[in-house]
């Protein structure tokens, strides 16, 4: 069973796979190790991997930006501005991609788009492996929400794959950097901080990093700061300066706006190596060739606004890791969005050290999820190194509860209790006690924007005695960081006698019970958050309940029904359809690589044969024999570049069978030959 690591970036894809020796980056179909996370749409295929510069709205990207988000949402409606293809709203609040393709217009989801880019990664690390990829982890933004989140595990779902984590890129970085170090102590913490400035975030983690394990102190981030932004000052600055000078909007062509955001990349590029560079675009709008020039100083200065920024995420690591700038050891920096000299220089003032780039940037996101998909897959033995993983938002519990007032026996009113404070240890369990007397709804937030992640209906139940009932609660952060309530459960505490089977349950889970008599008395307040250990080697967090139970106190659990509603995403039946749209194109895009590789063997067989009719075959021909198949050698080679351009596999095939009745027989003739010299050459040795 394969065992692998996908970073699906912004701008670029890379695919790990771990084998017994260590962990390999996989080559894509060009030998390189980076594949450009572009899908792009045409008449007759898509393609993943390269975007056609000719037709910009056809070729879908930053796909990340996309994922998970609702259309009205700002960043998203920021992002759009500056992407050349066509994004309208859908019917659920979502956005949904137009492109062409196979001639009509085709609408696709962000979730089916990025499934589109991971098949293409899973493919190739099939090729690789030779074998079925199944288990995975993937690299995700540490500031992806739970939609976003669980829009990664749609598209893996979509695709066939199985992730065992959605593992922070961050942590990623860490473990890919901890794992092989040799000379970290046993009790002193080695504190790295990594900055990965890419092309449109910054994720800040630091963590500590002690023999055998790692120990994430703290994550922030910038989810809208990187290098793109920097790319788009330069894109406004000659926008406006084009059209004072030549006259062109480019604003108003899509295409002209590609090159000239291509072009201001490239000179971004320059300026971190020069301290002046020019830029120049032939053709860039109206037959217009246009010329400019920065010098350094200019563009810092036009891009001090973000660069302010990147001071932000740096301060909040620091602070919420709990440590002071000198206690950080080493400074990693990652992605190559920050090796623009002035984000240098702002790093290494902050930190009062230098940066170091240690970590390959391209490959470490992917080598730390296969190393960690490696851990968690029982096919493979890996060395013993922990990752204690922290959780980047607070998520809090909502519902609404009776406030007891003297007149009318109580009001209703809003009621939050935190369920995973910021920090919290990655997986993780709580047990929540709550007192209800009927069907209830209790909604999961974000703590610090209030947003609605998942609301959940808990009932109905019934108490014996009619009264209020104590439910317990369970909700679990899993190791992707998706919370969920996984299960309620009606307490009865009993004084009457119980039956002997209900008296052996009673006994084996009493010790998940807070039988405290303060939380008894409370009314509607959660009384009781505990935490109970969680899986694959994380520290089991504190106990806050009181576990004592008298002897005499017999209790009974009955399960309560959970219903979840999460607030967007794919159903079941959504995702069915899209992974039946998927097997369909992907079925479409084998046809046109098969048919591809059949025209292919076309060729190749026309030369082959024409080669070995002036050597090998030469003696096995008549002249007139050779003359018909030269003949139709060639009026094949020139249907091939005419006619025969675009055609279908079956034609080809034909092609070559036409072909082949002529030249099977002369091979034959040749094998035939070569069979008896060989025959008699052995018996003459045995002689
Ligand atoms: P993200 O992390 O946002 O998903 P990514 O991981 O694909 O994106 P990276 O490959 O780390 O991003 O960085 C790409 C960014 O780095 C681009 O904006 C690119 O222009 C910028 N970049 C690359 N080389 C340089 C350089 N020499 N100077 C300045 N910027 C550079
Ligand atoms: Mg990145």
């Amino acid at each position: 069973m394969s065992v692998v690591g996908f970073d699906v970036g912004n701008d670029t894809c890379t695919v790990a796979v771990a084998r017994q020796r260590g962990i390999d980056v996989i080559l894509n179909d060009e030998s390189k190790r980076e594949t450009p996370a572009v899908v792009s749409f045409s008449e007759k295929q898509r393609s993943v991997g390269a975007a056609s510069s000719t037709n910009p709205r056809n070729s879908v990207s930053q796909l990340k930006r996309l994922l998970g988000r609702k259309f009205a949402d700002p960043q998203l409606q920021a992002d759009l501005q500056t992407l050349p293809f066509k994004v309208t709203e859908g019917a659920d609040g979502f956005p949904l991609v137009h492109v062409n393709y196979l001639g009509e217009e085709r609408r696709f989801t962000p979730t089916q788009l990025f499934a589109m880019v991971l098949s293409n990664m899973k493919g190739l690390a099939e090729k690789n492996m030779k074998g079925a990829v199944v288990d995975c982890c993937i690299g995700i933004p540490v500031y992806f929400t739970d939609l976003q989140r669980r829009a990664v595990l749609d598209a893996a779902a979509i695709v066939g794959v199985r992730p065992l984590r959605l593992f922070h890129e961050t942590t990623a970085t860490a473990l890919a950097y901890g794992i092989y170090k040799t000379d970290l102590s046993e009790t002193d913490p080695t504190n790295v901080a990594f900055v990965d400035i890419g092309h449109t975030s910054m994720q800040v983690c630091i963590a500590a990093f002690k023999k055998g394990q790692l120990k994430i102190l703290s994550h922030s981030y910038d989810a809208s700061l990187g290098g793109r932004d920097f790319d788009e000052v330069l894109f406004r600055h000659f926008a406006s300066k084009f059209k004072s000078e030549y006259k062109i909007d480019v604003l108003q062509n899509a295409r002209a706006s590609v090159r000239l955001r291509t072009a201001c990349e490239k000179l971004k590029k320059m300026l971190s190596a020069n301290s002046e560079a020019p830029i120049g675009i032939e053709c860039l709008m109206d037959d217009k060739d246009v010329k400019g020039f920065m010098k350094r100083d200019e563009f810092e200065s036009l891009s001090a606004p973000i660069l302010d920024r990147v001071l932000e995420p740096l301060k909040k690591a620091v602070a919420e890791a709990g440590l002071t700038q000198e206690e950080i050891h080493f400074l990693e920096v990652v992605g190559s969005g920050s090796r623009i000299p002035a984000i240098i220089k702002i790093l290494t003032d902050f930190f009062g050290k230098e940066p170091r780039r240690t970590m390959n940037a391209s490959e470490c996101v992917a080598r730390g999820c296969a190393l960690q998909c490696a851990m968690l897959s029982p096919t493979f033995k890996v060395r013993d190194f922990q990752v204690n993983e922290s959780f980047p938002f607070s998520i809090n519990l909502t519902w609404k509860g009776l406030v007891p007032d003297s007149e009318n026996g109580g009001t209703e009113s809003q009621q939050s209790a935190i369920l995973f404070p910021k920090g919290n240890v990655i997986p993780s369990t709580k047990v929540l006690t709550l007192y209800r007397s009927g069907t209830f709804a209790v909604d999961v937030v974000y703590a610090e924007e209030s947003t609605k992640i998942c609301t959940y209906t808990i009932g109905p139940f019934q108490t014996s005695n009619g009264e209020k009932a104590k439910l317990q609660i369970r909700a679990h952060l899993n190791l992707h960081g998706i919370v969920s309530i996984d299960s309620a459960t009606l307490i009865e505490e009993i004084l009457a006698e119980l039956s002997a089977e209900q008296e052996v349950t009673a006994n084996m889970d009493t010790d998940e019970v807070p039988n405290n008599s303060s939380a008894m008395d409370t009314d509607e307040v959660p009384n009781n958050l505990s935490s109970s250990g969680s899986q694959n080697g994380a520290p089991t967090e504190p106990m806050e309940t009181d576990k004592v139970v008298t002897s005499k106190t017999k209790v009974k659990k009955t399960t309560v029904p959970v219903s979840e509603l999460v607030h967007g995403g794919m159903t079941i039946g959504d995702l069915q359809k899209a992974t039946e749209q998927e097997l369909e194109m992907a079925l479409q895009d084998r046809i046109v690589e098969e048919t591809k590789e059949k025209k292919n063997t076309v060729e190749a067989y026309i030369y082959d044969i024409r080669n070995k009719l002036s050597d090998s075959y030469r003696e096995f021909v008549v002249d007139k024999e050779r003359e018909e198949i030269v003949e139709k050698l060639q009026e094949t080679e020139d249907w091939l570049y005419e006619d025969g351009e675009d055609e279908t596999k079956g034609v080809y095939i034909s092609k070559l069978d036409e072909l082949k009745k002529r030249g099977d027989p002369i091979e034959e003739r040749h094998r035939e030959w070569s069979v008896r010299g060989a025959t008699v050459q052995q018996l003459v040795y045995c002689i």
